[in-house]
């Protein structure tokens, strides 16, 4: 945009973080991960938690009786879809619950806080407001950054790269070699070879790989079935005439980049105050070593995103503006028995670590924990071939969505020593987490609350206290 644009965005930008139309501060959360990372679930316990406090200890404002009340506000956003809370709760506290329906494209929702105030004013001012604006979005939109510098002939070559080695990848690859791309442009083409990709990129992810970019490949959102969602990578081409399949194929790329991906970090992601991003790590864990190396990457890459200055286009919408905290919190900890969560946090650790040093990555607090938004397991330990082994209990989720039957589970150990999962020294043949983690579909557990309380949890209040206790 014009310079004048760019300085009306940075003074509203600006103003809105700092304090809200009548002068409440206003903090916008970003909720990010992967699809079925846990954010759905991560956002409505949260709230309902942040409703009712009874189990939110580790927050210090509530443990200090600093938090007068808490209640849900229309959202200041007028054509931002607000985030459905009430349905997402809803299902979780049904008579059956179920997990509710999972995140597709970005939405908000805006809760208040009313504090006693602290420090010297405490004795003669009011109650103080602070205004949390959630924002939830998919991180596989998140990874498209990556696109904005890269050409049409690189990311193609990138990509087609990786393909031999991912499930479904060869599929295409047979595919984009015996197309002649210098023809005219066949629509019916084009739309096959598209959607071709698009299923090997859906392979890959259940295969447990984390970088599937385009993300709109994977969760189109509204543009689903446009031109700018209908392209794939070919081989390189240098002189491709004009209306042959390439052209049209990088002129689609480039649509991608300009009107989807630019849009979404300037209107939603350059907002954003403090950050937690969900991780699966247990999936990748159970999925096997090229899944966590992917993991790896995957986490430096969206720390690049939060590093301004790494990217021209970044620079260019942040103006300056930058996230001040970043949780990364492997969820679904409920999973394990307590006494692994421990390692699942030093492994968290672990790659917080070294995907800051990979992204050179200097600037927000980071942080790492392992968390279960909603607990839906109790802990038991049995005798087993003559020891006592530690394990989690829940009533599995049939696959046609029905509660299925209760049984107990030990998913196996993680390693003690990060290192001997993520380190040179991993054992390529080691595998972590057993069989049993592989059934380990749990329902939701049917909920009686206690006034004040909301849903059970696993550090969600720890997590809260790292992103917003500083503000509270
Ligand atoms: P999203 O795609 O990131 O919005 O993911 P969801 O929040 O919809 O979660 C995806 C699935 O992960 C849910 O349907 C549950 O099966 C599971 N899940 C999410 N959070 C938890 C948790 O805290 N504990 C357990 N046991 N499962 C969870």
């Amino acid at each position: 945009g014009s310079i004048a644009d760019s300085i009306t965005r940075s003074v509203e930008t600006v103003a809105d973080t700092v304090t809200a139309p009548f002068g409440d501060p206003v903090i916008r959360l970003g909720v990010t991960g992967l699809s079925r990372a846990g954010k759905t679930v991560f956002i409505t316990s949260l709230v309902a938690n942040l409703l009712d406090r009874a189990r939110m200890p580790q927050l210090v404002a509530e443990a200090e009786g600093r938090i007068l009340a808490a209640y849900l506000q229309p959202q200041p956003d007028d054509t931002m879809p607000r985030f459905d809370y009430e349905s997402h709760l809803g299902a979780l506290t049904a008579a059956q619950p179920r997990w509710p329906e999972s995140t597709r494209a970005v939405s908000q929702l805006r809760l208040s806080l009313k504090l006693r105030p602290t420090g010297l004013l405490a004795g003669v001012s009011g109650a103080r407001k602070v205004h949390l604006d959630i924002v939830d979005y998919p991180g596989e939109w998140l990874l498209d950054l990556g696109l904005m510098d890269k050409s049409y002939t690189d990311w193609s070559l990138e990509t087609l790269g990786r393909l031999p080695h991912r499930p479904g990848g060869g599929a295409y690859l047979d595919m984009a070699r015996a197309e002649d791309a210098t023809a005219r442009l066949d629509e019916p083409r084009a739309k096959a070879l598209a959607a071709r990709f698009t299923q090997a990129l859906h392979s890959a992810r259940e295969a447990g790989f984390s970088d599937c970019t385009p993300g709109r490949f994977l969760l189109p959102g509204e543009k689903e079935g446009s031109p700018a969602l209908t392209f794939a990578p070919l081989p390189p081409l240098d002189d491709a005439p004009r209306q042959s399949l390439w052209r049209e194929m990088q002129r689609r790329y480039e649509a991608y980049k300009s009107q989807i991906v630019k849009p979404f970090f300037r209107d939603h992601f350059s907002r954003i105050d403090r950050q937690v991003v969900l991780v699966d790590a247990l999936g990748a864990i159970h999925a096997g070593p090229a899944a966590v190396e992917d993991l790896r990457r995957t986490m430096a890459e969206i720390l690049t995103a939060f590093r301004p200055g790494a990217n021209a286009f970044l620079r260019q919408i942040l103006l300056g503006k930058r996230v001040e905290k970043i949780l990364f919190a492997a969820t679904k900890a409920d999973h394990l028995h307590h006494t692994q969560h421990a390692r699942l946090t030093a492994i968290m650790e672990a790659l917080t670590r070294e995907a800051r040093d990979r992204a050179r990555f200097a600037g927000a607090q980071t942080g790492a924990m392992s968390i279960a938004a909603l607990r839906a397991t109790v802990e038991q330990t049995l005798p087993h071939q003559g020891a006592q082994l530690d394990c989690v209990r829940g009533t599995l989720l049939n696959a046609d969505g029905t509660r299925g039957r209760e049984a107990a589970f030990h998913p196996g150990e993680l390693p003690q020593d990060p290192a001997r999962l993520l380190g040179p020294a991993r054992d390529g043949a080691e595998k972590w987490l057993g069989d049993d983690y592989a059934i380990m579909r749990f329902a939701p557990a049917p909920l009686t609350l206690r006034p004040n309380e909301g849903p059970p949890h696993i550090r969600i209040d720890r997590a809260a206290q790292f992103l917003l206790g500083d503000r509270l």
